[in-house]
């Protein structure tokens, strides 16, 4: 079967109201973005759907496992283009309905007019249709409301349009339409989740990393960047940024009472995020923390914690339990990397009691001791940035253990 054309229903998006267009061409950009390496296509878009006419059919596949990751898309067809002689279009119905049905499946035909000077009407066609299709592909039975496979026949003054098949889109807004954030992405399950999670509702990520050698590996590195990259997958690139955090670690451990040094360290990467967010040009930061999980993780620690910046922190996860987050992360791919078992700069100096109801005013004192203004400013300084794609491996002979 050859496909023509695919047809985008938008969802969400149709209901913006007066910011409709834009979020229509940044789905647009994000479409032909992620097609770059394919032979172009034309995009026509209405107000609720968007039609892509392809000028090689044998992409058609392809195309339509990259449209199942794009946010902003609710659901697609593939469309066959048939010409208006009625055998024709009885012709490329039975096909159709034959590579998509199998035995019993329950089967109605709905036409549409947009020329009305067609010979036939629309219940004249879905009578001539559907009963060609019945004779040609055996084993279908018809159900008016609730069919498996519905054969929509679009009747216009060019051509005559077939679809059967309703592929489900990944939902959400357009990665772009909703500006830009910067990730605390982890090596953990969480913060590619919650990276996800914004993703999805259009925000555009940059990811911060924060790096201890030696105390964390290359390994532990290297996961950061596949993770990168597998979020890559859902926008066309990150930007991750590797902030060198040993000094300032160390400095805390040495000079932090010990069950602070948790707080003060988590202030530290937020005050850094916070930084990089400005230099960006991004709005909000985004981490992967949930109620209640571990001990920086209870609200008396985020109040400490947040207490460092003005900048809204964003957390997607805050109330969900972590067999939902484990389940999103295996839906999207980073659950097998996050697993995997490279120590992140926090685990190695955990104190063996952290606060769980920390004092901002305590652990602000503490700090006011040792200079983190100028430690932060060298780290942002000598932060590493690059940039991931989809499909990022790490060359396994170039890794160096440490340990
Ligand atoms: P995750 O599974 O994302 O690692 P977690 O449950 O292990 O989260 P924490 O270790 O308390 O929780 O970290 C809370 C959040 O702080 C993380 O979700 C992440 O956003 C951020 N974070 C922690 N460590 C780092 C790091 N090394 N680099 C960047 N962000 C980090
Ligand atoms: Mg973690």
């Amino acid at each position: 079967m050859q496909i023509d054309r695919i047809l985008i229903r938008y969802g969400e998006i149709s209901t913006k109201g007066r910011n409709r267009n834009k979020f229509i061409k940044r789905l647009q950009q994000n479409i032909a973005d992620a097609c770059s390496d394919l032979t172009r296509f034309h995009i026509e878009s209405g107000r609720d759907r968007m039609h892509l006419e392809l000028n090689n059919a044998d992409e058609a596949d392809q195309i339509m496992d990259r449209l199942k990751i794009i946010f902003g898309i609710q659901s697609f067809s593939p469309v066959v283009k048939s010409g208006r002689d009625l055998d024709e279009v009885k012709n490329h119905a039975s096909q159709l309905v034959k590579s998509v049905a199998t035995e019993g499946t329950l089967f109605k035909v709905k036409a549409r007019r947009a020329d009305k000077n067609y010979p036939l009407d629309t219940n004249e066609l879905n009578y001539e249709i559907g009963s060609h299709v019945l004779r040609e592909v055996p084993g279908l039975k018809v159900e008016m409301k609730k069919p498996e496979v519905e054969l929509t026949v679009e009747v216009r003054s060019e051509a005559v349009y077939l679809s059967a098949q309703t592929i489900q889109g990944a939902g959400g807004m357009p990665i772009g339409s909703g500006n830009k954030a910067v990730l605390m992405l982890s090596g953990g399950l969480d913060s590619p989740v919650a990276g996800y999670q914004m993703m999805k509702r259009g925000v555009e990520l940059e990811a911060v990393h924060f790096f201890s050698p030696p105390f964390t590996s290359e390994k532990s590195k290297e996961k950061v960047k596949q993770l990168a990259s597998e979020l890559a997958g859902f926008s066309g690139s990150v930007k991750l940024h590797i902030v060198p955090f040993t000094k300032i670690q160390q400095t805390i451990h040495q000079q932090v009472p010990e069950n602070y040094t948790m707080t003060s360290t988590r202030r530290m990467m937020l005050r850094i995020s916070d930084e990089i967010k400005n230099k960006t040009g991004a709005r909000a930061i985004v981490t992967g923390e949930s109620l209640g999980q571990v001990a920086s993780q209870t609200l008396e620690s985020m109040e400490a914690i947040n207490a460092v910046t003005h900048a809204p922190v964003l957390r997607p996860l805050i109330a969900s339990d972590k067999t939902d987050i484990i389940e999103i992360a295996k839906k999207i791919g980073t659950y097998e990397t996050s697993i995997l078992p490279y120590e992140d700069c926090c685990t190695i100096f955990t104190p063996a009691a952290p606060k769980t109801r920390p004092k901002t005013e305590k652990v602000a004192f503490y700090e006011s001791f040792i200079d983190f203004d100028e430690m932060i400013r060298e780290a942002v300084e000598n932060t590493e940035v690059i940039t991931l794609k989809p499909g990022y491996q790490s060359d396994e002979d170039e890794e160096i253990d440490l340990f």
